[in-house]
């Protein structure tokens, strides 16, 4: 009766162990993959100095800081002419600019970036959790992408003038 009940003690001990580890599981898979997101291995590789010295302060500050622009700011909030959007940092295409819309939100807004061009990084930054968009080549800030877009792809990406450049589409090659 005695060896019994050491038993049932026992086997109540490791299902509560068990459950624990279930528990925990999930968080620590999250920290795993926001890890591996981080160390994502770039195509552009500078050090920080190296950024520092080809940007302007502002660029640096949103390119490489994850800052964010005054709203109503940005050169490219209103701009609707045809061409390609660049990464401001490596030069990179991100963004075409059929995929732009006017967001009212006050920065420069797209439904669409150019397929592999950025990535996505979770962002608990400021009390919220947000869906961080980085240059899939150099890795600097972009802006972020949110699930409220007004047209058929559902989605919001939300950039910032200063971390874009902007390329005319070429009249004569129509
Ligand atoms: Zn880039």
């Amino acid at each position: 009766m005695k060896t019994n009940y050491i038993y049932l003690v026992l086997l109540f001990f490791m299902m509560s162990l068990n459950a624990c580890q279930s528990q925990e599981s999930p968080q620590k898979e999250q920290t795993k993959k926001e890890n591996i997101m981080s160390n994502k291995e770039f195509k552009v590789i500078k050090s920080e100095e190296e950024w520092k010295q080809s940007l302007s302060d502002e660029e640096y500050f949103v390119l490489r800081q994850a800052g964010t622009e005054r709203p109503h700011t940005g050169k490219y909030n209103m701009h609707f002419e045809e061409g390609i959007y660049l990464c401001n940092a490596c030069k990179e295409p991100l963004f075409e600019s059929d995929t732009k819309f006017d967001a009212h939100c006050g920065w420069p807004s797209f439904d669409k970036a150019i397929k592999g061009k950025v990535v996505e990084k979770l962002d608990r930054s400021h009390g919220m959790t947000r869906m961080e968009i980085l240059c899939a080549s150099c890795g600097s800030h972009l802006g972020h992408v949110f699930n409220d877009g007004p047209t058929e792809t559902g989605l919001r990406y939300c950039m910032n003038s200063v971390s874009l450049d902007f390329e005319e589409a070429n009249e004569t090659e129509d």
